[in-house]
């Protein structure tokens, strides 16, 4: 910059790449399947009740607690990258009880522990979009986005992965992270009993 301001030359334009896997918890691939969830008049996936094992698996959650619940997430920035949500249907964090608030704390913090033991990421990015112009693609229930990272991993992540790739990888990811997730039941510090028992 140095350089081209002294010789008079104008500086080279901002990059347009976006950050594909950067702070902004964003990526262009995602488009499509964000309109669609605007769309969807079939319920909202962190809205799950009671499931079965095999529905448990087919939804790909990880853990329910009392007032929250771990999933991976199906259309993933990164390996691991799992969700945290309450179990209401809320959509900000001031609507949150002190439980709800105290649980999705517990299960963020959990939630890194566990990935840390089970994938050995060098780092996560952590948060939580809130509403759609903030790039959230279910804006209407509020979930924090837990993402491992590793250096150079921006380099095969979202924008060339295929979906049919990310399927296999996904029940991989799940296969290897449930039985981790299972601890938190017997570990969490909370009251003892206010959590349901993971399946
Ligand atoms: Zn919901």
């Amino acid at each position: 910059m140095a350089r081209a301001i002294r010789s008079g030359r104008k500086p080279p334009a901002a990059r347009a790449d976006p950050p594909a896997a950067g702070l902004r918890l964003w990526a262009p691939w995602r488009y499509p399947y964000l309109r669609a969830a605007g769309r969807s008049s079939s319920g909202c996936i962190f809205c799950v009740g009671e499931l079965t094992s095999p529905e448990r698996r087919k939804r790909l959650v990880l853990h329910t607690g009392h007032y929250a619940m771990v999933m991976l997430n199906a259309y993933p920035y990164n390996n691991g990258h799992v969700m945290v949500a309450p179990r209401r249907h809320l959509a900000s964090p001031e609507l949150l009880s002190r439980d709800e608030r105290n649980e999705l704390n517990e299960l963020v913090t959990r939630s890194i522990e566990l990935l840390r033991k089970a994938l050995h990421p060098e780092g996560f990015n952590v948060g939580a979009n809130l509403g759609r112009i903030a790039g959230a693609g279910f804006a209407d229930h509020l979930h924090w986005h837990v993402v491992p990272r590793w250096a150079g991993d921006n380099n095969f992540m979202p924008v060339l992965a295929s979906t049919r790739v990310l399927s296999q990888h996904l029940l991989d990811s799940y296969r290897r992270l449930h039985p981790q997730f299972k601890a938190i039941k017997a570990g969490l510090a909370l009251p003892a009993g206010i959590f349901r028992t993971s399946r």
